[in-house]
């Protein structure tokens, strides 16, 4: 298979959050969205970072097999937005599956159907984080529309991808009664869903904005309370959301 090259912002090795087990975590340069709350606006522009090939990547990832197999993990892909670079995400996909190594695929979704779906159904777990359930909530919180996002949920419904589904809580922005009920519907209607991963907002990006020299919005906002936060899952879980 011919390799593909694609930027990318960093490696982590060992990371215990993005998917189940040990993870190899790639985060990949570039994003669409602008995120009020995002702990990576250094990872936004498309010609940052290096690059890197596919098989670089995957041979890396191949001398962490012990750890990653012992634990029950894999790949992790993020960003950024992986789906930015459509054809190189692909290609580590499928390169890493010739080595039989899981991947997981944590996106924002946001990509047109046709560039992001061979992505999404080669991965084998899909993290997909939701900003907003409702559209106009959507553009506020990350300054883009949310149907490309809608239509590639309807498409790993349809194929029933494993999805663990994120959704960052930030007080005055996305916990209002009315958009917490609209996120229950929308994981309500995922047969295929494993977890629902409610993460509170917190500020340890702050200073990279300011790095940027891009004002940032939300440094008066505070962070949740851990009751808040408890009280939020407990919520879900009666609904029979898995958490
Ligand atoms: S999708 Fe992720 S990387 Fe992109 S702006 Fe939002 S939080 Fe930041």
């Amino acid at each position: 298979m011919a390799d593909t090259k694609g930027r990318i912002h960093s490696i982590e090795t060992g990371g215990m959050v993005d998917g189940p087990g040990l993870r190899f975590v790639v985060f990949l340069q570039g994003c669409p969205l602008r995120c009020q709350y995002c702990h990576n606006p250094d990872t936004w522009k498309k010609s940052g970072g290096r690059e890197m090939t596919s098989a670089e990547i995957v041979t890396e990832a191949g001398k962490y097999r012990t750890w990653m197999e012992t634990s029950g993990g894999g790949i992790t892909l993020t960003g950024g937005e992986p789906l930015f670079q459509p054809e190189f995400t692909l290609d580590i996909i499928r390169k890493a599956h010739e080595k039989g190594l899981h991947v997981a695929l944590d996106t924002s979704g946001f990509a047109p159907a046709a560039k992001a779906q061979a992505c999404l159904e080669e991965a084998d777990l899909i993290l997909l984080d939701i900003k907003a359930a409702s559209p106009l909530l959507h553009k506020r919180v990350t300054g883009v529309e949310s149907h490309p996002i809608r239509d590639n949920l309807e498409f790993l419904k349809r194929i029933g991808k494993p999805l663990w589904i994120r959704h960052v809580v930030v007080p005055g922005l996305t916990d209002e009664e009315k958009d917490l009920d609209a996120l229950l519907e929308l994981v309500k209607s995922i047969p295929s869903l494993e977890k629902l991963e409610l993460l509170p907002f917190h500020k340890m990006g702050e200073d990279k904005w300011k790095e940027e020299g891009i004002p940032y919005s939300l440094t008066d906002t505070p962070v949740p309370a851990k009751e808040v936060m408890s009280d939020l899952r407990e919520r879900f879980s009666r609904e029979g959301i898995p958490l």
